[in-house]
């Protein structure tokens, strides 16, 4: 049985459907049946522009985003999913930050409510560092969807691992 690194945390009941599913081999089938086709969202340039436009309907007050990409670098595991760096430098007698999203290119080719899971994301982390409630709530205002958005997230990760491409 292998395990599944993407949902740890989940309920073993939850876990075990998924374990049937994939001895079944209908993870992709249940998948492309939910998300038929992926975003295009393709450039980084696209990319910003697309996070860009969530920042500004859910997160005021808060200063342009320096850099949006995405990022081969970035290795998937549970806890990590894209990279939210707030980059402080002192410029003159002043202290500058810069907010720099880097989103995982495991994503690049992704459905796109599962971008915007990862993007919502990284935005909350503007204004909350930790994964902690006031984070979570965060999320939940600017995506209702964000839990189910999540473990389907985490399912996309699985079908990576096991099955490949979805598309
Ligand atoms: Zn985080």
């Amino acid at each position: 049985m292998q395990e599944l690194q993407y949902l740890q945390g989940y309920p073993n009941d939850i876990t075990a459907q998924v374990q049937h599913l994939i001895e079944k081999g209908k993870l992709p089938a249940l998948l492309l049946q939910k998300y038929p086709s992926p975003h295009e969202i393709r450039t980084d340039k696209a990319l910003y522009e697309y996070v860009t436009a969530i920042k500004n309907s859910s997160i005021q007050k808060s200063q342009p985003l320096s850099k949006v990409l995405y990022d081969a670098k970035i290795k998937m595991h549970y806890q990590a999913l894209g990279v939210h760096k707030i980059i402080s430098r002192v410029q003159g007698n002043k202290l500058k930050s810069k907010n720099e999203i880097r989103i995982s290119s495991a994503f690049r080719n992704a459905p796109e409510p599962l971008l915007r899971m990862i993007v919502v994301h990284e935005l909350a982390h503007i204004k909350e560092r930790e994964h902690n409630k006031a984070f979570y709530k965060l999320c939940k205002h600017i995506e209702p969807q964000y839990h189910q958005l999540e473990f389907d997230m985490r399912l996309y990760l699985t079908q990576l691992d096991i099955f490949g491409p979805l598309y």
